[in-house]
C-alpha cells in the first residue's frame, strides 16, 4: 500500500485522519505541537479555561451535523444566546445581531437616512463590484456601511477594503428593510438572528474536548507529536523534521498555513513561488481576561467604533460551564495587527485591552484583571488582494501534480469556520483513497 503521511493535527488534519481511518487506509501524522487541535486548543489558567481563540460551532450543517453526533466521548451543549453590535463606546447602544436584521433598533434619523439610500437605490444600474468596500456598499447601502461594516472591518482586517476582491468573502447579511418599521426596542423580526444566537459548545473541557475526541478514535501508533516539518522534497517525495525524523510519502496531506508550505518546499518554480506573495494576512492577538464577574449578558460583541482597539469581544463563561469559578467570569478581546502595515507590540494590546474595557464600563474603577493571557495569531485572518484567487491555484495545483494535498482554513488559504475546515480534510481524504484504492 502506497504510504500516507499527515502533517499538522489541527482540525483538518484530524478529520482527514478518521475518514483514512474509516476507509481502513493506513498513514502516519505529525504535528509539532505536543497535543492535536490546532487552534481550536484550551489552556487552564489561575483557575480559569480559556480557548487558543474564542470558538463556538456556529452551524452544523448537513454532512457535519451527522459527522459531529457520531463522535463518542463528544458532548455537545446546544447553546442560545444574545450577540450584538456595539455602537460607540459605552454599552448602552448594543444593537442585537444580525445588524441588518435588526435596524429598528436605531434612532430614527438613522433609519430615515437607511431607507432614504435604500429608496435612492432602486432602479439604479449599479456596476458590478470590483472591490470588498464597493460589494458591502451594494449589498448594504452607505447607511449601514458608514455605521457598522466600515468601522468593523477595517480594524479586524487592517488592510485597505477597495485593495480586496468582492468576493473575498460571502458573509455579510443582507438588510431587512422591513426591520426599519417595527417599533423601536425589543421588536424583532421573526427568524431574525436566528443562525446567530443558536451554537454549539463542549459540555466541559473548552473546545479542545473536539480535538480530543477526534484523536481518541486514531490509531495511536500512527501519530508523532513533536514533529516540526523543516522541509519537502517534492522531487524524492521525501520529509525532513526538525528532531531529525526523515520519512517518505507517496501522498502528502498538509494543513499548515499556505506560505509556509511553499517556504519548506525544497525546490520550486518561482512562479510558486512569487504567487506565494500574495497570500495575504493579518495577525490577532487574542487577549483572555479572568475578572471577578459580572459581565455583560451578550455572548458576542462586534465593536466598529475606532477608539476602541478590539474588534470582538466574547464573554465565554457564559456558555462554557466549567471555564470560570464560581462568581467570576472571562472577557475575551481579539486585536489585530500586522507587523508592517499596523504594527502593535504585545504590551501595548495588553494596556490597549485594559483601557478599553475601562472605557466601556466592563470593568469598574477599582476591579482588577485577576488572570491574563495573550496569544498572536500569526495567520489569523486570511486575506486577498485582486491576484490572490489565481495565485492558490496556481500554489494548489503545482502541489497536487506532485500529489501533495491541502486542507483547512489556512492550507486552503480560504475563510473557513470549524465544520467547513473539518469537510475539507475529509474531501483531502476521499481524494487520495481514490488513488490509492479506486473510487468508491
Ligand atoms: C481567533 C479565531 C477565532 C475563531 N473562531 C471560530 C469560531 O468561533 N467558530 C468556528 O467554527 N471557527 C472559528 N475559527 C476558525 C477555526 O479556528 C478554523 O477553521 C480551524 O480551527 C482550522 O483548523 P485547521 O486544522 O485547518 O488549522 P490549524 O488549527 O491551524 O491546524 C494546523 C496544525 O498544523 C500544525 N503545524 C503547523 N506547522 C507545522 C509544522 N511545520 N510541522 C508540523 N505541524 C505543524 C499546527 O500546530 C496545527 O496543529 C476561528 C479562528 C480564529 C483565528
Amino acid at each position: 500500500m502506497a504510504s500516507v503521511v499527515i502533517v499538522g493535527l489541527g482540525l483538518s488534519g484530524l478529520g482527514c485522519a478518521l475518514e483514512l481511518v474509516r476507509r481502513r487506509i493506513p498513514f502516519a501524522a505529525y504535528e509539532k505541537e505536543n497535543a492535536p487541535g490546532g487552534l481550536a486548543r484550551t489552556d487552564a489558567a489561575g483557575g480559569f479555561r480559556f480557548d487558543y481563540g474564542p470558538h463556538i460551532l456556529l452551524e452544523l450543517p448537513g454532512e457535519s451535523d451527522a459527522w459531529f453526533s457520531g463522535l463518542p466521548g463528544l458532548d455537545l451543549l446546544r447553546c442560545t444566546g444574545a450577540s450584538g453590535v456595539a455602537l460607540g463606546a459605552r454599552l448602552e447602544s448594543v444593537i442585537p445581531a444580525p445588524f441588518q436584521q435588526n435596524l429598528n433598533w436605531l434612532p430614527l434619523h438613522v433609519r430615515a437616512r437607511i431607507l432614504f439610500d435604500a429608496v435612492a437605490r432602486i432602479g439604479r444600474k449599479e456596476k458590478p463590484p470590483g472591490a470588498y468596500s464597493e460589494y458591502a456598499l451594494a449589498r448594504c447601502g452607505r447607511g449601514i456601511y458608514d455605521l457598522f461594516l466600515r468601522g468593523y472591518d477595517s480594524k479586524r482586517l487592517r488592510f485597505p477594503l477597495d485593495q480586496m476582491p468582492a468576493d473575498w468573502t460571502n458573509r455579510i447579511e443582507k438588510p431587512w428593510l422591513r426591520s426599519l418599521m417595527l417599533p423601536r426596542s425589543g421588536a424583532r423580526l421573526p427568524g431574525a438572528g436566528k443562525r446567530e444566537g443558536r451554537f454549539f459548545y463542549p459540555r466541559s473541557g473548552g473546545i479542545e474536548a473536539l480535538p480530543r475526541a477526534m484523536a481518541n478514535l486514531l490509531p495511536e501508533g500512527s501519530l508523532r507529536y513533536g514533529s516540526k516539518l523543516m522541509e519537502i522534497d517534492p522531487r524524492l517525495k521525501l520529509l525532513a523534521f526538525t528532531n531529525g525524523t526523515v520519512t517518505p510519502y507517496e501522498h502528502l496531506v498538509l494543513s499548515l498555513p499556505l506560505p509556509e508550505i511553499v517556504a519548506l518546499l525544497k525546490q520550486s518554480p518561482p512562479e510558486v513561488r512569487g504567487a506565494a506573495e500574495n497570500l495575504l494576512y493579518t495577525s490577532i492577538y487574542v487577549l483572555n481576561a479572568g475578572i471577578d464577574g459580572p459581565v455583560p449578558p451578550w455572548f458576542l460583541l462586534r465593536i466598529p467604533d475606532s477608539a476602541l482597539p478590539f474588534y470582538r469581544l466574547s464573554f465565554p463563561s457564559h456558555y462554557s460551564p466549567d471555564s470560570a469559578p464560581e462568581g467570576k467570569a472571562i472577557v475575551v478581546g481579539e486585536i489585530s495587527h500586522h507587523p508592517i502595515r499596523h504594527f502593535l507590540s504585545p504590551g501595548d494590546a495588553r494596556r490597549q485591552f485594559d483601557q478599553g474595557l475601562r472605557r466601556m464600563g466592563i470593568l469598574q474603577p477599582g476591579q482588577r484583571i485577576l488572570v491574563e493571557t495573550i496569544r498572536d495569531i500569526q495567520y489569523g485572518h486570511v486575506l486577498y488582494n485582486h491576484a490572490t484567487r489565481a495565485s492558490i491555484r496556481l500554489i494548489l495545483e503545482y502541489l497536487r501534480a506532485g500529489s501533495i494535498f491541502t486542507c483547512g482554513k489556512y492550507g486552503q488559504w480560504r475563510d473557513m469556520l470549524i465544520p467547513k475546515s473539518i469537510l475539507t480534510g475529509l474531501a483531502a481524504a476521499r481524494e487520495i483513497a481514490a488513488l490509492v484504492t479506486g473510487p468508491g
